[in-house]
């Protein structure tokens, strides 16, 4: 086992103030393969007082070219180092390495992405209807942002939020989820190679306490976070309390809709990827598959007869198709939910429970699961279970297929497979998501923006929205007319 993980605060590598530590196990084997330092809240405090700091003196006063230089050469370092941060990913949270490898290519190039808006952040000059007023508007970073983030993919999630952040000039406190912590901080060490001035970027590690006292401590002036929507709920009440604007990336019961004319083969990869591609522990999963009622039955058999040969194994080995459970409490989790789905009456195709491989029994690995004949009202197909679970629903007509697909408190993506471009237009238009995919599935981009309604969350990710979400408008008016006002009536 390598040193303990310290906390990073103000560009030092340090012991927490009560030197406590926690275990980060690898689902694969649930051997105990690193050890992180558990934050106090003074900790926190300190972390969020050297971020101040660092936005005061230094960062608000560096020029985009400046910002731009080191996050491409952030980029740089993180694709030299994606096989081995990769790696690590893999045996903190038991995604197969295919996944996490592509991740952390896919991170750097959001890293250049926002590095080529850092010097690019326009603001406008706005005609008044006074003609005599000079006007214009400039967007202005935050200041200290703070970012708590979940353990299905800390570095991507991370991505999410970190590169359009530090481009509008804020400075961060990161809290990563208790349950894999270390990639985080393997990348902080990439962050002080590149060059960032201290308290830039800031780590404390620990659990829902260290994210509470980060939220409700003071000091933050936005907070960014990807989570449950349960503590999403939690975490926006700190923040209305103290009046700060928060982004929330909660989860998702995304339905993927195959219609009779889609083409097959493409729409059962598609599905695949929605459910079992990081055994399901994604919050884009398409968990629900609605079927129109003449493919049903075909898509039905052909995906059990896939899902059956699916690859499990060590997310190690680049075979692998389908890792672990990312921890013993999320396995349970899943495994309950199989349960129910099982008592609420849902035709069971395969799968059903933990994986009887004698060679994974160690590990936290669940069978890729489908269930059939789903009732859109059952638990099965409102809940997310965030696992291999899916849920398979016909449908006859298309506006069935869209009252089933809207009937959620979830909104995040959705995916339509057709061939007729009229019903893709009319589906795309109707569906309530922040994502629609049309004839494919699980397809992100630095450019697209990304996030969600209803009880999926608020904000965007990524794109140019995901950059206006790190900053905020300053108008400015400059009077340059002779006249003398009256002082009771508003100058309009
Ligand atoms: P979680 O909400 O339990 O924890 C997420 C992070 O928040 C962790 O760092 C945790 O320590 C911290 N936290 C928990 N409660 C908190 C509170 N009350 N105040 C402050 N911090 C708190 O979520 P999880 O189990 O780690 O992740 C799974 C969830 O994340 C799923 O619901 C999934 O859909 C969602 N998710 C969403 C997206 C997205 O982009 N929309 C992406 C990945 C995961």
């Amino acid at each position: 086992m390598t040193d303990p993980y310290r906390l990073f605060i103000d560009g030092q590598w340090r012991e927490g103030a009560q030197a406590r530590r926690f275990d980060a196990v690898n689902p694969y084997n649930q051997t105990v393969w690193a050890q992180v330092c558990e934050a106090s809240e003074d900790d926190v405090r300190d972390a969020v007082a050297a971020a101040r700091r660092a936005y005061e003196n230094t960062w608000r006063k560096t020029s985009g070219t400046q910002r731009a230089a080191l996050l491409h050469r952030l980029a740089e370092l993180l694709e030299r180092e994606a096989p081995r941060m990769a790696q690590l990913e893999s045996t903190d949270n038991g995604k197969t390495i295919r996944e996490t490898h592509a991740q952390m290519l896919y991170v750097a190039r959001i890293f250049r992405f926002f590095a080529g808006y850092a010097d690019k952040i326009w603001g406008s000059v706005i005609p008044l209807d006074q003609r005599d007023v000079f006007d214009y508007a400039v967007r202005e970073p935050y200041g200290v942002v703070g970012v708590i983030t979940a353990w299905n993919s800390p570095i991507a999630l991370l991505g999410n939020k970190l590169p359009a952040a530090l481009a509008a000039g804020n400075c961060v406190v990161i809290k990563p989820s208790e349950h894999a912590s270390v990639t985080t901080l393997e990348f902080c060490k990439l962050v002080e190679e590149a060059g960032f001035p201290s308290g830039v970027v800031n780590v404390v590690t620990g659990d829902v306490t260290i994210g509470r006292a980060l939220v409700g401590g003071g000091g933050i002036d936005k907070i960014t976070f990807t989570g449950s929507g349960h503590a999403g709920r939690d975490i926006a009440s700190m923040a209305g309390k103290q009046l700060i604007p928060v982004t929330l990336e909660l989860g998702g019961k995304s339905p993927n809709i195959v219609f009779a004319d889609a083409d097959v083969e493409k729409a059962l990869v598609g599905a695949l990827a929605g459910i079992f591609a990081a055994a399901g522990q994604t919050c884009i999963a398409g968990s629900r598959l609605l079927v129109q009622r003449p493919l049903y039955e075909i898509m039905a058999r052909r995906l059990a007869e896939r899902a059956e040969r699916i690859v499990l194994g060590n997310p190690l080995d680049q075979s692998t198709e389908m890792g672990t459970a990312a921890n013993e409490p999320h396995f349970r989790r899943i495994l309950a939910s199989i349960e129910r789905g099982r008592e609420e009456g849902a035709r069971l195709i395969t799968g059903g429970g933990p994986s009887t491989d004698p060679a994974l029994a160690r590990g936290f690995f669940v069978q890729p699961t489908i269930f059939a004949d789903v009732d859109n009202r059952m638990r099965l197909a409102q809940e997310e279970i965030f696992g291999p679970v899916l849920s398979m629903i016909p449908f006859d007509t298309e506006e069935e297929a869209l009252a089933i697909a809207n009937d959620t408190c979830f909104g995040l993506a959705s995916a339509v497979w057709t061939q007729d471009i009229s019903r893709a237009m009319r589906m795309t238009r109707e569906l309530r998501a922040g994502v629609v995919w049309v004839n494919t599935y699980r397809m992100v981009s630095p450019q697209g923006p990304f996030g969600g309604v209803k009880e999926s969350g608020y904000g965007r990710e990524r794109g140019e929205a995901g950059l206006h979400e790190f900053t905020i408008t300053k108008n400015v008016m400059i009077d340059f007319s002779d006249e003398v006002r009256d002082p009771f009536a508003i100058k309009a």
